[in-house]
């Protein structure tokens, strides 16, 4: 299924798929199985480059706005690879490029670009507090030359295979503050450097390979310098990133809603039953073509999404809507491609069950439909904020 027309990342899209093309259904298959990292794939990631997409040419990265990193991820996903394995690179990166000190750009993005380190996990969720992000618990308190955090965060995806985290915790107490927001503070943990010294990571199984875990902090010290930007001003810097972070992951699910409409087209032209095409039929054709309707429609608002915030101007209401139709379509086109393989469809082998549950999670995470529903009648339509 092919990538919207006019699109000013064709070139990138032909490279991203060449090196997807290495890694098939087998690859993906045998990680699921194993719930193992893929890791080979994301080298091969980085290695080209792609993972650098944001970090400023200066830096070593390829400076693209975040539109290209876009075309990239939905590209892996169209592939039927899983870009959830690294995406995290991409969005996490807005923060350190707008409100890291120069010291922290010049000492971690060259070193990010070449592949040396990685910034794959973001630590925000917890048990408790779960989508109230400013109830968290976590703290860190300023000892001298240094921040020690106490604490659990929850769903730290990929904690386990990346160098830095991404952390927010509170560093005033909720009691001392004028909003519940203040008070909260953005730190790069190098967890190279914590590992078995007061930061403890254990995984978590999920439905789908997702490297996801629990992250313990216990009297954990990190330096001064890894408090990103002001401190207390962590929500914000948070806040500022959601966007980049919704229109990148809606990006992905148009690109799951390719491959599931790619391969079920595909079969229901071949699959004969009752001595005729099974794609002949209106009841297999029509959830695919309303599926393909959602997508299109929602890669609209994505791509309107993704050029406000290329130009700098306000795109809450693109980001938060077009995640939640790109989730609804990548979902339709599942159900819609799983039913037109009939039993086949829950055949390892077929691919259509692994990513199935793959593309579930963005119903729910990084933001569940009901909280952008909570957004758009209480900042679109102007209703009284329901929580
Ligand atoms: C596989 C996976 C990977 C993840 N990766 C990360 C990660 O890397 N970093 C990270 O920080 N987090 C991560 N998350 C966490 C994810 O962002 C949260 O699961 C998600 O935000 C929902 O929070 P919760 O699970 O605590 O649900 P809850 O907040 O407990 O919500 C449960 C349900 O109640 C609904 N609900 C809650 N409040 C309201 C309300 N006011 N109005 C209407 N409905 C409401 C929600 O929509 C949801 O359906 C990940 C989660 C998963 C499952």
């Amino acid at each position: 299924m092919a990538a919207a027309e006019g699109d000013a990342y064709a070139g990138i899209r032909t490279e991203v798929a060449k090196l997807c093309a290495r890694f098939p259904g087998e690859y993906w298959r045998a990680k699921d199985a194993a719930r193992a990292y893929p890791a080979e794939f994301v080298q091969a990631l980085t290695e080209a480059g792609w993972l650098a997409a944001l970090i400023p040419e200066e830096y070593g990265g390829a400076g693209l706005p975040l539109a290209g990193a876009a075309a990239i991820l939905e590209e892996i996903q169209a592939q039927g690879c899983n870009g959830a394995a690294c995406h995290a690179q991409m969005y996490i990166m807005g923060t350190l490029l707008r409100h890291g000190s120069a010291a922290q750009k010049a000492e971690y993005l060259p070193r990010i670009a070449r592949g040396e380190l990685r910034l794959q996990a973001f630590g925000v969720t917890e048990p408790t507090s779960g989508t109230d992000t400013a109830s968290l618990r976590t703290t860190a308190r300023r000892e001298g030359d240094r921040w020690v955090v106490n604490g659990q965060k929850i769903w730290t995806s990929r904690a386990e295979h990346s160098d830095l985290m991404l952390l927010l915790a509170r560093t005033t107490p909720r009691e001392q503050v004028a909003k519940r927001t203040d008070g909260l503070s953005v730190f790069l943990v190098d967890m190279r450097r914590v590992l078995g010294r007061g930061l403890t990571i254990r995984p978590i199984r999920t439905m789908m390979n997702h490297n996801s875990c629990e992250v313990f902090f216990d009297d954990m010290e990190i330096p001064a310098d890894a408090l990103i930007g002001e401190e207390g001003r962590g929500f914000r810097y948070i806040l500022d990133g959601m966007n980049a972070e919704r229109l990148l992951i809606a990006a992905e699910c148009i690109g799951d809603a390719r491959w599931f409409l790619a391969k079920a087209t595909a079969y229901a032209k071949e699959r004969v039953v009752f001595g005729r095409p099974i794609g002949q039929n209106q009841g297999v054709q029509f959830p695919l073509a309303r599926a393909y309707a959602q997508m299109r429609a929602a890669e609209a608002l994505v791509q309107k999404g993704l050029a406000r915030f290329d130009a700098g101007l306000p795109c809450g209401e693109e980001a938060n809507m077009g995640k939640m139709l790109a989730a609804e379509a990548s979902w339709a086109a599942a159900e819609a491609c799983l039913n037109t393989h009939g039993g086949f469809g829950f055949a390892e082998e077929y691919d259509i069950e692994r990513k199935f549950r793959e593309t579930r999670l963005y119903q729910v995470a990084p933001v569940s439909t009901n909280l952008i529903l909570s957004y758009v009648a209480e900042h679109v339509l102007g209703l009284p904020r329901s929580y």
